[in-house]
């Protein structure tokens, strides 16, 4: 993949001086940059060229082929980040081909493995054109969401700040012995009581400038009792009646606070004896400023039984949020209103994942702003027969070049 990026780039007059390419463990990262006319501090833009698996046998057809059909555009990646990827190298061969030099330098980073390690995305953050980025635009989350039935366009939303995803797990050991003889403690009652805890056990409401901007502006467009929980959210956080109503929302609620759950269960290991250990994975969505530490100890505080251990699984990284920049959000906004007038453009709180972690960890705030509209049932990232509506991909390549033009004030 990178040495046909590579390729093509050179093709389209990219000098060599201009490409640098990364290697780390099998992986191959590239960044490739647009020199600027003046010195300053450089923009980032961010895809990743990697992608989950998909198995041949599951698809309706070839996932690794790109195929049109009935509008889309079918194969793995297409949506999630393909589409990103031929954004920037679009962008890239624009600015070439119509002699276009931005004032300060642009680079481009394609990441190789955002679905797995995200190793390659440290590199790239720590690499001499890339680690003094004023700002990154990510093209792998954010984007416009269209109404299911008229598909009009409803709202555009800009990815700030992501939740740290952190797994525990709560572990309870005993002797066990014969399950004939049963015991006044047990490990799978005790984990049971524990999980009973967990369940009961609710995290502190929260709020920063970008959530309650996202929720007042969802808010405004929501009918109904969650649709005033929205707004009188957003007005005044600490509305104790709104959090709960939000709180029984799955849509919402992960906006409002950390977030924990159990996942997997695991215990005993005869029919007939007693179980010397019973373990559960919880899944926490950190809100962004919380300490991983700190809900392990709430977590453990809330289970309130020294026997039952609570650990944290590998080491989870917290970032911080990227407080929206009045120029970048105009930008956005522009591009946005070129193909969508008047639609209103959001800052949000990511209860997923993407590599705007990294940067925002290595001090480069991140705003992820994809190019795509799509409606809810259209969003196949991860899933089978994934796919992209092929008017969409194309706007999203104007989309990008837009952004690089005004951020990067590009001029011939
Ligand atoms: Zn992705």
């Amino acid at each position: 993949m990178v040495a046909y990026l590579v390729e093509v780039l050179k093709a389209g007059g990219v000098p060599d001086t201009d490409i640098a390419t990364i290697d780390e463990e099998g992986e191959r990262a590239l960044i490739v940059r647009l020199p600027g006319r003046e010195p300053g501090r450089p923009v980032l833009f961010s895809a990743h060229m990697d992608v989950v698996d998909a198995r041949r046998e599951e698809w309706e057809r070839s996932p690794f082929e790109l195929i049109e059909e009935n509008g889309n555009f079918f194969g793995r990646g297409t949506s999630d980040n393909k589409a990103g990827v031929v954004a920037l190298v679009s962008t890239i061969l624009r600015f070439k081909a119509e002699n276009l030099q931005p004032a300060r330098d642009l680079v481009f980073a394609f990441v190789a493995d955002e679905e797995t390690g995200m190793d390659t995305t440290r590199l790239i953050a720590a690499h001499p054109w890339v680690k003094n980025a004023e700002f990154a635009v990510n093209t792998d989350a954010g984007g416009g969401i269209l109404d299911e039935t008229s598909g009009k366009p409803l709202i555009y939303l800009v990815q700030g700040a992501e939740k740290t995803f952190a797994t525990f797990d709560v572990v309870v050991t005993n002797p066990g012995g014969h399950s004939s003889r049963p015991r006044s403690d047990n490990a799978i009652y005790q984990l049971a009581h524990a999980l009973g805890k967990v369940e009961a056990y609710r995290f502190p409401v929260m709020a920063t400038d970008l959530t309650r901007s996202y929720l007042g502006a969802v808010g405004k467009a929501q009918l109904g009792p969650l649709g005033e929980a929205l707004r009188r959210f957003a007005a005044d956080p600490t509305d104790a009646d709104a959090a709960d109503t939000l709180a029984k929302s799955p849509e919402f609620v992960g906006t409002t606070r950390t977030t924990c759950v159990a996942t997997m269960l695991e215990g005993g290991h005869a029919e007939n004896a007693l179980p010397q250990t019973a373990k559960a994975a919880v899944n926490c969505r950190i809100f962004p400023g919380v300490a991983v530490e700190a809900v392990r100890e709430a977590l453990a505080a809330a289970i309130a039984d020294p026997e039952v251990k609570v650990t944290v699984r590998g080491k989870p990284e917290a970032s911080p949020v990227s407080e929206m920049r009045p120029d970048v959000m105009a930008a956005i906004t522009r591009a946005v209103h070129a193909d969508y007038p008047g639609v209103m453009v959001v800052p949000y709180l990511e209860s997923g994942g993407t590599d705007g972690k990294v940067y925002r960890t290595a001090g480069i705030p991140t705003f992820a702003s994809s190019g795509l509209f799509t409606k809810p049932s259209e969003m196949y990232a991860h899933g089978l027969n994934e796919r992209v509506p092929v008017a969409a991909f194309y706007r999203g390549l104007e989309h990008i070049h837009r952004l690089a033009v005004e951020l990067g004030q590009a001029r011939r």
